[in-house]
């Protein structure tokens, strides 16, 4: 495996490759990495001759500073990992390569980004938004690929790469659960045992969820349901519970039948944000 640690040695060796010759995927993580991400560079593997893997912990997209200086970082763990599924390459750079120090371009993705996500950590979809687009301009891949773990991310990266003209294919890579159900997470690490132990019921609540809304209970019920069930007897400090159409985000407020609808929750176990979605039917 090929490992680039500055802009210029990975831009020469980029230079190499020929467009005609090699299809190339793309997977931009913040490394701690874990099967969850394997999983993108397996489906990457299967269907480019190339895969790259960026590890950045961008911190643009974090809008509270412990979260950032506490977000677990193991590099030297994850190239064995990737070395272990055989990923091409792997590009590791500094913030300083990446970021100029007087930022002046900001993202804003409009109705994206006042929800969810976007409405409790101001200014992550913006980081978001310039470190994929700094890396899509230096990679330059047919494919990227992102979980649907983060479905409001993967929301905004489709919407960025059509609004920009990006000749990349987005690709979403089903969410890796633990074998209890919690959604495979770099923050897992942050856990205690007995929080790590208890961090299942975020999963489990979407169950219940799920359960009920395919039972016809309406939507207004269940979220009062699941609002409800966190105040009194979680410990989990809930920040939202939603239903989403999974195409664009908006809210449901009446199930069809034939409608892809995503179930989205947030909150806090101790210090440790957890996020978690599944799709209803
Ligand atoms: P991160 O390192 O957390 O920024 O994640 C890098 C990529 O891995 C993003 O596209 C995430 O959505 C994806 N990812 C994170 N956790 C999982 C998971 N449990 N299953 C599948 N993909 C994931």
């Amino acid at each position: 495996m090929d490992i680039f640690t500055n802009i210029q040695g990975f831009k020469h060796y980029l230079g190499t490759l020929k467009p005609q010759e090699k299809s190339v995927g793309f997977v931009p993580t913040m490394g701690a990495l874990h099967e969850g991400h394997l999983e993108l560079i397996k489906t990457s593997k299967q269907q480019n001759d190339l895969t790259i893997c960026s590890i950045f912990v961008n911190p643009t997209q974090f809008n509270n500073p412990e979260d950032l200086n506490k977000y677990p970082r193991d590099t030297a763990s994850d190239i064995a990992k990737l070395q272990d599924v055989l990923c091409d390459v792997v590009f590791i750079p500094t913030v300083e390569d990446m970021y100029d120090e007087h930022r002046i371009v900001n993202f804003h993705f409009g109705y994206l980004e006042e929800i969810m996500e976007g409405r409790f950590r101001p200014g992550h979809f913006s980081g978001v938004g310039l470190i994929v687009t700094k890396l899509f301009n230096l990679v330059k891949p047919n494919r990227a690929y992102f979980g649907t773990k983060d479905l409001q991310q993967l929301t905004i990266i489709k919407k960025l790469a059509k609004d920009l003209l990006f000749d990349i294919e987005i690709i979403p890579v089903e969410t890796i659960r633990e074998s209890d159900g919690l959604a495979m997470s770099s923050r897992n690490k942050l856990l205690s045992r007995e929080e790590r132990k208890q961090a299942v019921v975020l999963y489990n609540s979407l169950i219940l969820a799920r359960e009920k809304l395919n039972n016809q209970e309406s939507v207004i019920s269940v979220k009062k349901y699941i609002s409800d069930y966190f105040e009194s007897n979680s410990v989990i400090d809930l920040e939202y519970f939603e239903v989403v159409y999974t195409e664009n985000l908006q809210n449901v407020s009446k199930i069809q039948k034939s409608d892809r609808v995503s179930l989205c929750i947030a909150g806090y176990l101790g210090k440790v944000r957890l996020i978690d979605n599944i799709s209803l039917f």
